[in-house]
């Protein structure tokens, strides 16, 4: 029998989020701080140790909260770790595991309401999910997220052109405030909690669990239409036709061609296939979903593997292989959505120096700035491997929410690479110069002074933060070093 269905389900999904243990003895006299862990983000740069804690109910989560505000020692609670820098640690503090909070409370077959603990991730989800027709409502590029961490950074996917991004599609969550009283907010009785807590990097409190609204769909695989682009001005122009025709897009793009090949991609956009458009085969078991990764990568890779050099063959045979234009072909969930999460600890691949996210949005009508960034990045030695271009709709309300409507890139450099810290530094500028920002989930060297100028409402985001915390016990190394 599925252990989701029903009502009521457990799971036995332990979280991989990247701890390495370094003692197993407590350094503190409380018996809810189990050990001393050293931690890193996805792209495994800036380790810091900390105190690890694992609650395993709400209560015991309070417990913890009211232990470290009396104490005046800095918690942050930390999901699956898939942010990419520092935004889940704290050093010298306490780091709060949601790994044992990981029940699915709920799951309302004919509504498609699921209220999830906060380390629920959206893989468990989706197992439980489909088989009654229902889908995540936003997915991100990875479902190795927690529910908690998933609102926490307000994360977008490929329909936020007509969905938004997820807190939008929350409709309560319960909350540890830092002194560890809980609170239920929503966005109709506490805007103010609600949309600082949703893209406030875990800062408010302690999302212990969170009722979320899902999206129906007829079947687990999605009808796609592939476009490849000669150049910016095709991708872009696509990029925009695409929004209006189908639910999910998003452009991949070679960030090393130059001249007139700058900004070609491969654009694919979709929607979930209708059960009348399934072959009859897949008719049987529409909403067959398998989640396994099919390899893992090993822990060998050599440092500068990834270059300018081998990543241009790279781009070159993949932008080269794929079709001038394909359509109606039928994808998995995996393979739309999450193609990186078929290889485990694929974040390997950059060796042990680690690699740097960046990513901006910039507003519509700076087309020339975006077409600026690429000729930035292709003319500069630092190779971005993963490049992601793709168009926001409008905003919500978070406080310190990244999406906003514009063109939003997403770069993946090797973090040693030469000459990396100016050419981020010098598209900070062009971001900020052209209304824009960068996604907090993925900073991890954007100044403070440069961030005030990109998220004008972090004053109201930090007036709340300290009446929620006088004592100010909420606190990771990203919101250290930012002043957030
Ligand atoms: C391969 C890959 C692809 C990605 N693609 C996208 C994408 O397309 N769109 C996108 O938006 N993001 C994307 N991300 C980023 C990722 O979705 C976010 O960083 C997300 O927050 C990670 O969730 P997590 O559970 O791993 O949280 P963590 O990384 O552990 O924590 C992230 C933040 O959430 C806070 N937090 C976690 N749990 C709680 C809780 N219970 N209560 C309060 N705060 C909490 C933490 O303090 C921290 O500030 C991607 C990441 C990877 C690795």
């Amino acid at each position: 029998m599925n252990q989701y269905a029903g009502i009521c389900c457990r799971s036995s999904f332990i979280p991989d989020d990247k701890m390495r243990a370094m003692s197993s003895s407590p350094v503190s006299d409380s018996p809810l701080v189990t050990k001393t862990v050293t931690l890193t983000g996805w792209g495994r740069i800036a380790p810091s140790t900390a105190e690890l804690a694992t609650p395993v109910s709400g209560a015991e989560a309070a417990g913890l909260l009211r232990l470290t505000a009396g104490r005046g020692t800095a918690v942050i609670p930390r999901g699956l770790g898939r942010s990419y820098n520092n935004a889940a640690q704290s050093a010298g503090g306490v780091v709060v595991s949601t790994a044992r909070l990981n029940q699915i409370l709920s799951l309302d077959p004919a509504t498609g309401v699921a209220v999830c603990e906060a380390g629920v991730s959206l893989e468990q989800l989706m197992v439980a999910a489909l088989p009654h027709g229902w889908f995540v409502p936003v997915s991100p590029g990875t479902r190795q997220v927690t529910i908690g961490g998933a609102l926490a950074a307000d994360v977008h996917g490929k329909n936020h052109h007509v969905a938004g991004s997820f807190a939008g599609h929350v409709s309560a969550f319960d909350l540890l405030l830092p002194g560890g009283e809980p609170v239920t907010a929503t966005p109709e009785d506490d805007p103010e909690l609600f949309w600082a807590t949703a893209g406030g990097m875990g800062l408010t409190g302690l999302i212990t669990r969170a009722t979320i609204r899902l999206k129906r769909v007829e079947s687990s695989l999605v009808a796609v239409d592939t476009v490849k682009t000669a150049d910016i001005d095709e991708t872009m122009a696509v990029l925009a036709d695409h929004d209006k025709r189908y639910g999910y897009t998003v452009a991949w793009t070679d960030s090393l061609a130059t001249g007139a090949g700058l900004g070609r991609s491969i654009i694919t956009s979709g929607d979930f296939a209708a059960l009348a458009d399934l072959p009859p085969r897949q008719r049987a078991d529409p909403f067959a979903f398998d989640p396994r990764a099919r390899i893992g990568a090993p822990d060998l890779f050599p440092p500068g593997l990834l270059n300018r050099y081998s990543i241009r063959l790279a781009n070159e045979a993949w932008y080269r292989r794929a079709p001038r234009l394909r359509e109606g072909e039928l994808q998995t969930i995996s393979q739309f959505f999450h193609p990186l999460d078929g290889i485990r600890n694929w974040n390997r691949v950059y060796g042990p120096g680690g690699f740097r996210q960046y990513q901006y949005v910039i507003p519509f009508g700076a087309e020339a700035a975006v077409r600026r960034s690429f000729e930035m990045v292709a003319g500069h030695p630092a190779p971005s491997f993963v490049t992601v271009l793709k168009r926001f709709g409008n905003a919500d309300p978070g406080l310190l929410s990244f999406p906003a409507p514009g063109w939003t890139l997403a770069l993946d450099f090797p973090a040693r690479t030469p000459g990396l810290g100016p050419l981020m530094d010098e598209l900070d500028r062009l971001v900020v110069a052209n209304g824009g920002r960068v996604y907090l989930a993925k900073d991890s060297r954007v100044s403070a002074a440069t961030l005030e100028e990109m998220y004008p409402r972090l004053p109201e985001f930090r007036k709340l933060r300290a009446e929620l915390a006088p004592h100010g016990t909420l606190a990771s190394d990203l919101s250290r070093r930012l002043g957030l």
